[in-house]
């Protein structure tokens, strides 16, 4: 295995054929962004790159820009300058959230993950409401989760725990690690198979950094190389996907403290597949839930089968759901409008249609 080739990063033969349809254009993979550019690994190592101006200019939604895990399509012309990305190869899956702070705004996580591992600890950062959101969220991205319950040793109800979250995840996968037993190691490898990509998420403090670590075991130097950039500097710098030495490929997610919804109603439906059975076991097909008669969903909060938690949850986040699918249309419309002005401004009539580097 060439580690410094595109081909031991998760290139499989859907995306070459994809490629094909750019056959002046090399094919790359983001391993990170870093101020505005981005790093990749292509056929002879890795190399910056930026986007073109014509994509920038046509890119109506953030989430159609490159990310971390993308294939993407660019020209590399020359050894000693950037690549120019034009193309965003067709996602297999792709992670979303709303992004942090009071924007309204989706942010792309990572692209092309194949199994997301949803970090939990079992002692402080337990919470099931929490469990189901990122749920949710993993399940709208087309990747499966698999729940990773971690910090065993600081825990003492264990089986109780295990079965509250059995109860919630709808058939997804549960693991306990403990730092003890090198992290569930030997249960985790597993999920990893050579040229795969999988993607850890939680909250920060539940051991994803020392999961990683252990996984990487003595290749973990390597995540911190020190590299020269264009200018000759010395940079440090950190790959956000990152090579295991059983070929797998894993991608960390630094600093994701929240995990915002952002247009995740499929997601949502497949989290609260059982709340989905019981409504149609309501009376009338259009009920509410509120006053009805013979209301399946009321009738099993009374009887146990369906806590009242989960109900509100359920709620809430479909909710939610309904807030950035308003915003998603309003910043589609807010940036198209603000990109005319700017260009209108920025370029005269006569040389509307500039190609550029800048808009
Ligand atoms: P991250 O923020 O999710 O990357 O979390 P870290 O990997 O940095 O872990 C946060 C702290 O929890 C560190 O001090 C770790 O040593 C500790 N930690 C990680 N896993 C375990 C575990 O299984 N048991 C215990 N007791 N501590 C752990
Ligand atoms: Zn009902």
């Amino acid at each position: 295995m060439n580690k410094n080739n595109i081909s031991a990063f998760g290139l499989s033969d859907q995306f070459v054929a994809l490629s094909k349809e750019y056959p002046e254009l090399e094919i790359g993979r983001i391993l990170s962004q870093e101020k505005g550019r981005y790093r990749l690994i292509c056929e002879n190592g890795e190399k910056f790159a930026k986007m073109a101006g014509t994509f920038r200019y046509k890119a109506i939604a953030v989430s159609e820009f490159p990310a971390v895990g993308d294939f993407v399509m660019m020209e590399n012309l020359d050894v000693n300058s950037d690549a120019v990305i034009h193309h965003v190869l067709q996602r297999d899956s792709v992670l979303i959230r709303k992004a942090s702070g009071t924007s309204n705004k989706e942010q792309v996580v990572a692209a092309n993950i194949d199994i997301i591992f949803l970090c939990m600890s079992l002692n402080n950062d337990y919470n099931l409401r929490r469990l189901e959101r990122y749920l949710s969220i993993c399940r709208e991205s087309g990747a499966s989760a698999v729940v990773v319950l971690t910090k065993a040793d600081l825990c003492e109800d264990i089986s109780e725990k295990l079965a509250e979250v059995n109860a919630v995840v709808m058939g997804a996968d549960v693991l306990v690690t403990s730092a003890e037993t090198q992290n569930g190691h030997e249960q985790i490898l597993p999920y990893i198979k050579k040229g795969s990509t999988i993607a850890l998420i939680g909250s920060s403090g539940v051991g994803k950094s020392t999961l990683i670590n252990c996984l990487l075991g003595e290749d973990l130097i390597s995540t911190n190389a020190i590299l020269k950039d264009d200018k000759g500097q010395h940079t440090t710098t950190r790959r956000e996907m990152m090579l295991l030495p059983n070929g797998g490929l894993i991608i960390d997610t630094p600093g994701m403290r929240e995990l915002g919804m952002w247009d995740a109603v499929e997601g949502v439906d497949k989290t609260f597949t059982d709340i989905e059975e019981l409504s149609i076991q309501c009376r009338y097909s259009n009920c509410t839930h509120v006053s009805e008669p013979d209301c399946a969903i009321k009738n099993a909060i009374e009887s146990g089968a369906l806590s009242e938690e989960r109900w509100q949850s359920y709620q809430k986040l479909k909710a939610e759901n309904a807030n950035t699918k308003n915003a998603k249309v309003n910043v589609i419309v807010k940036e198209h409008k603000q990109k005319s002005a700017q260009k209108a401004k920025k370029y005269p009539k006569k040389i509307r249609n500039y190609d550029g580097e800048e808009y």
